[in-house]
């Protein structure tokens, strides 16, 4: 049998355990003001600012859907997605489109205990309880440039809420032209084939949680899901910090 520890992230060291240590007294991480009462994940002013999503959601996305229908409109327009279901934490505006923003650019990774938990939160009242957690990754020299996987670093804080091992499955296997600025066929056409899974053993039959920072149109959560599933997944799930 194939050994899985190699590849499995340590729920307990890392990011998550290094940030708790370091920050004594408590500081916001979004304002870096003090926290005086105890140990919350930001102060009382930034959590007023913070945006919040509707109600009803859309399974598709995870965004609002304030259609009549199940689906919101981009959902329904793309066709449907390959994953059983999706959820967001938030919606991307305001105060936490910076910290995403912050996050993602700014080396800011002490918001990512802060962020997945807000996802684990969504989660437990939107999602059901997954075997694997599986972050999307980086092509290496992006993350190497960047110094980090900001996906891998919410995988890891959002293991450790769920209980659940972060287990990174899939690799990037070709650069991929930066995706803003294009459509969902577009980035679907360039994304597509992007993405190949480790060793299939580790993910075959188990029902995956996927995790990305942002979901704008779904096409790099599309193509990282079909991976999982043509390699053997029971079932790939969706979380994302923010819905665009
Ligand atoms: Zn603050
Ligand atoms: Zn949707």
């Amino acid at each position: 049998m194939t050994s899985i520890a190699g590849t499995i992230i340590t729920a307990c060291g890392g990011i998550c355990r290094s940030v708790a240590d370091i920050a004594v007294p408590p500081l916001c991480p979004l304002c870096k003001a003090e926290l005086s009462c105890g140990p919350r994940r930001l102060c009382t002013a930034c959590e007023q600012l913070l945006p919040c999503l509707p109600e009803r959601r859309c399974p598709g996305c995870g965004g609002a859907n304030d259609s009549y229908l199940d689906l919101c409109r981009d959902c329904l327009e793309c066709g449907g997605r390959p994953w059983a279901a999706a959820v967001s934490a938030f919606p991307f505006a305001g105060q936490l489109r910076e910290a995403v923003h912050a996050f993602k650019y700014q080396r800011q990774t002490s918001l990512a205990p802060f962020l997945a938990g807000a996802m684990a939160d969504a989660w437990r009242r939107y999602g059901a309880a997954p075997d694997l957690i599986v972050p999307v990754p980086l092509h290496w020299l992006r993350e190497i440039s960047r110094g980090y996987n900001q996906a891998g670093l919410l995988a890891q804080c959002l293991g450790r809420e769920l209980r659940r091992p972060a287990v990174n499955a899939l690799r990037r296997r070709r650069r991929t032209s930066q995706q803003a600025r294009l459509h969902y066929e577009e980035r679907l056409k360039n994304i597509s084939g992007a993405f190949m899974v480790k060793k299939p053993s580790i993910i075959v039959g188990k029902s995956l949680l996927l995790v990305d920072d942002v979901f704008t149109t779904g096409a790099t959560l599309s193509a990282a899901t079909t991976a999982l599933l043509a390699a053997g997944a029971a079932a790939v799930y969706v979380i994302t910090a923010a819905r665009d």
